[in-house]
């Protein structure tokens, strides 16, 4: 039980990519969920931190800028006032902002990137990177499209939305440039590099002891008998944070720059002096790790990359403590879509929208154990049966639950919110319950999911 560790536990919220403002499917997702455990646990006195941020280095948002016509610090800074005026609406709290236009968070990747390869942590080799015959750009990320090599759905070089697998430009099967249709050509560099296999009997044990869902297990069972991939951890290519010395002319790959920022966000969080790899690294001495909210499709990513760069960095105790995943959520019956605009942007919904029983809703309708849809009709109803059951008014006439059961169902709502086995769907369900009994209105489990303040006798509490 994490219950029993004593030091600091990093929620991780993830950041977004700011090639677009965030839907409430986002929300119904890691968002939401990492914010409601964050201040559950704050609530029953365990020391977490929460992270959050934005991710402004995937390629996929100065694509969107091209495909736009629009000017793309322009269009960040935009993309990025849309998104933090969803957290704050949304009422999405962090301890600690990770902010990749700031100078200081710049600077605290690179210089961890470089210290690593002068030691020979990750070596200088060279790498069949591949690049684009038209339109020459080094084919990665959104810049690649082709078929998964697991399933065969087609993805970019990122990673395989229904199967969850990693993809990249080396991986996927008939690659071509996403720009222009071009082929691929190969393209030998001298790069960066990480032996994921080196690491493998350390994140094997971090897969034993960390709590993670049978679908996540699923695709790292995959590893187990598959060799682990070398990993590219910086190349020529036109965006994304930029290096120098022997490494000019390359910049940080952007999952790899997402792996570094979770070994410097909380020690920046706990030390804010620390200004290098070793004073970071030893700010993990108060830190038991890692749990990560996030989508089943970035496994890869949290369970074998992130962990195996935490390693690689020196830090000496685990990263992943575990993982919440989520499903896609549907917008009435069908996938949101930006290009064919079918979505509710968080930002615009929650303007005129109570947050509370926005947050109330998307919780109970949580897509996580299978993909959920979003209706109208279903959020009206519910809002109209939950309204007056927050303002403490039981509907007249409807049989209340006995004291004795709505003292248990407000028990499993704040159960429903530990860290383990977290399940806000389950968490709503038994408070509406309570509710109707008159009691719960001053819980912890009715703060978390509605994000008002903590009730004060639960400040602090252990
Ligand atoms: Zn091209
Ligand atoms: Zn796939």
């Amino acid at each position: 039980m994490t219950q029993q560790q004593s030091g600091v536990t990093a929620i991780v919220i993830p950041q977004p990519t700011v090639n677009g403002p965030l839907h409430i499917g986002h929300l119904s997702g890691p968002y939401l969920a990492g914010d409601i455990a964050a201040r559950a646990a704050k609530a029953r006195g365990e020391r977490v931190l929460a992270l959050a941020g934005v991710d402004v280095h995937p390629n996929y948002v100065l694509t969107k800028a091209e495909i736009l016509g629009e000017d793309v610090e322009e269009m960040v800074a935009k993309y990025r006032a849309q998104i933090t005026t969803a957290f704050d609406l949304a009422r999405i709290g962090y301890d600690a902002f990770l902010d990749p236009q700031d100078k200081g968070y710049q600077r605290a990747i690179a210089s961890m990137v470089t210290e690593l390869v002068a030691n020979g942590t990750l070596p200088m080799e060279e790498f069949t990177l591949l690049q684009c015959s038209d339109c020459k750009r080094t084919l990665h990320h959104s810049y690649v499209v082709g078929k998964c090599s697991v399933c065969g759905s087609g993805a970019n070089g990122t990673s395989c939305e229904p199967c969850g697998s990693l993809t990249s430009a080396q991986n996927l099967v008939d690659p071509s440039c996403a720009r222009c249709g071009g082929s691929p050509r190969p393209m030998v560099e001298t790069i960066p590099v990480l032996h994921l296999e080196d690491y493998r009997e350390r994140l094997v044990a971090e897969w034993m002891q960390a709590e993670l869902p049978g679908r996540v297990r699923a695709v790292l069972e995959h590893y187990l008998r598959a060799p682990l991939p070398d990993y590219p951890i910086a190349y020529p290519t036109n965006w994304g944070i930029e290096l120098d010395g022997q490494l000019a002319g390359m910049r940080v790959d952007f999952p790899t720059e997402l792996g570094f920022s979770y070994v410097y966000g909380p020690a920046n969080a706990l030390h804010p002096d620390a200004d290098c790899l070793a004073d970071w690294v030893g700010a993990w001495d108060e830190m038991d790790g890692v749990w990560h909210f996030n989508g089943m499709d970035n496994t890869f990513y949290f369970a074998v990359l992130y962990p195996a760069i935490s390693a690689a960095a020196g830090v000496p105790g685990v990263h992943l403590l575990g993982a919440t995943v989520n499903e896609l959520y549907r917008l009435e019956g069908k996938k949101f879509s930006t290009s064919r605009n079918h979505a509710l942007w968080a930002d615009e919904f929650l303007s005129t929208e109570d947050p509370e029983l926005v947050r109330l809703y998307l919780s109970w309708d949580r897509p996580d154990r299978y993909e959920s849809d979003f209706t109208h009709e279903g959020y009206r109803a519910f809002c109209e049966y939950v309204r007056p059951l927050l303002a403490g008014r039981p509907h007249a006439g409807a049989a209340a639950l006995p004291a004795v059961l709505a003292t248990a169902e407000l028990e499993r709502a704040e159960q429903a919110l530990h860290l383990t086995g977290f399940d806000s769907a389950l968490a709503i369900r038994s408070l509406m319950a309570a509710l109707t009994a008159g009691t719960g209105i001053d819980s912890v489990a009715m703060a978390a999911l509605t994000g008002r303040e903590l009730p004060p006798w639960s400040r602090g509490r252990s």
